[in-house]
């Protein structure tokens, strides 16, 4: 297996060249921390925003979806303390003018900090903030100012009331949002972990004060649990308790679940205490009050906030890492002409990849067999969707395509298939071994293993 960085470069490379994400602007020499997802890209990325929303809104009863705007007023985001406080230390380099993190300056040995590219002097550190600026209207002035949101969260606390009053949902109850957020990140890095504009699945889940910690226990292990899902192991995964003085202004206590990527462990998610931080602060800066009439107690309070936020691209980047394999197809191999050539397959759960099942005919100048293919292709795809066609050159290279996305199953019409009756061949991805399977049983082997 390849080593750090250059896992990373093997993966976005296939990520271009399989079509999967392609960099921002690219024809125009690229922008920094931007990504354009294509087809298969968006595929995986989709397959994981709608796992995340079966098991926590769909699958539950207390849960209410909602589809913020992106913009909203700047006294939202002073109330939310991201006008002042949302910045990182800046720093630049008196030589060369690079900019960096200052926290994530490497000290030399000397304990003096020099700058990554060039060794020179680097200048004091500046607070940086991260929010992308904007004016709405034709008007550029103050009060025209706002923000592309750099989380989901603040659509959520600034609807609390309405939610609440066109559903009357009785405490402990949450929002859930997936969205995108924008960061003018200082050094976007290793490829989509640290990106400016990414989305976000986040829930603000609303507790009686002296209930948080049962509800923050509870959402930690389900979003575990969602990982193990997706098929992250667990002997990557950390937990990591933020200790005083490093967790984000809001919040009480914050957990970051890390994970070991290539480039090192890092966060992937996190799940923040947020007391009443967030709903205090918007009741005092609209003067609309924002707080909980309790039934039961026939008292009025502000909730407390459970919130796991999850970043979608840091979750593909760590599925990509997790599922790239590289093996040399040898003894299992039954496509003799490529047998022992280096292979690369992406090992996703079946639910993830993009192409569930790929149907070849043999040969693409035989008519029968095109057809019977073509046949056994539009009785799969009515049942999986996610089924391709493909009878572009040799069937070795095909399975090697297939491979590279992750299709589960390749399903091949030959000449037994046709002239004998004997079902289709059906390859298994990881394994590369060829099983017989009568048509009529083809969905049904399928599902079985896609589970
Ligand atoms: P970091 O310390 O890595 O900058 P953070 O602690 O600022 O992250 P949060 O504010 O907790 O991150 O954001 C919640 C989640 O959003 C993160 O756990 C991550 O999954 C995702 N996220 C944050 N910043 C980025 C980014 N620049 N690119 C991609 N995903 C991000």
């Amino acid at each position: 297996m390849a080593n750090k960085n250059e896992l990373t470069d093997k993966i976005v490379s296939l990520c271009k060249r399989r079509g999967f994400i392609y960099q921002g602007s690219e024809i125009y020499g690229g922008l920094a921390g931007f990504w354009d997802y294509a087809h298969y890209g968006l595929a995986l990325k989709n397959n994981i925003k709608k796992l995340w929303w079966k098991r926590f809104v769909e699958d539950r009863e207390d849960m209410y979806g909602i589809d913020a705007a992106i913009v909203m007023r700047q006294e939202a985001w002073q109330a939310s303390g991201h006008v002042s406080g949302f910045s990182d230390p800046l720093v630049e380099c008196k030589k060369c003018k690079s900019r960096f993190r200052a926290d994530q300056i490497p000290k030399s040995d000397l304990g003096k900090t020099v700058c990554p590219e060039c060794g020179g002097t680097l200048g004091e550190a500046k607070k940086f903030n991260m929010m992308f600026k904007t004016h709405v209207g034709a008007v550029e002035d103050e009060s025209s100012v706002s923000y592309l949101r750099p989380e989901t969260a603040q659509g959520m606390f600034v609807n609390f009331k309405n939610v609440v009053d066109s559903f009357h949902p009785k405490l402990s109850f949450g929002m859930a949002q997936i969205g995108k957020a924008f960061r003018n990140e200082i050094a976007p890095r290793d490829f989509l972990f640290r990106s400016r504009e990414f989305e976000q699945m986040e829930i603000e889940y609303f507790v009686r004060p002296d209930e948080w910690q049962k509800s923050f226990d509870e959402l930690k292990n389900e979003s575990l649990a969602y990982l193990a899902d997706l098929g992250i192991g667990n002997d990557k995964v950390h937990e990591f308790e933020v200790p005083d003085g490093e967790r984000a202004h809001y919040s009480k206590r914050t957990i970051d679940v890390e994970y070991d990527y290539p480039f090192g462990r890092k966060e992937l998610f996190g799940i923040a205490y947020r007391t009443d931080f967030d709903l205090k602060n918007h009741t005092e800066q609209s003067r609309v009050d924002l707080s909980y009439l309790d039934e039961g107690s026939k008292s009025r309070f502000i909730p407390h906030v459970i919130e796991p936020s999850l970043g979608v691209d840091r979750l593909v980047e760590a599925v990509l890492c997790n599922s790239y394999s590289e093996d040399e197809m040898g003894a299992a191999a039954t496509d003799a002409d490529t047998a022992k050539d280096k292979r690369v397959f992406l090992k996703l759960p079946p639910k993830l990849a993009p192409v569930k099942i790929a149907v070849f005919p043999l040969l693409r100048n035989k008519p029968q067999l095109v057809e019977k293919a073509r046949e056994v292709f539009g009785m799969l795809k009515k049942e999986f969707a996610a089924v391709e066609f493909d009878d572009n050159g040799n069937i070795g290279k095909r399975y090697r395509r297939q491979d590279e996305i992750g299709t589960p199953f390749c399903v091949t019409v030959d000449f037994e298939t046709v002239e004998k009756g004997a079902g289709v061949t059906v390859r298994d991805r990881d394994t590369g071994k060829q099983e017989r399977v009568m048509e009529k049983d083809i969905s049904r082997r399928c599902q079985k293993i896609m589970g």
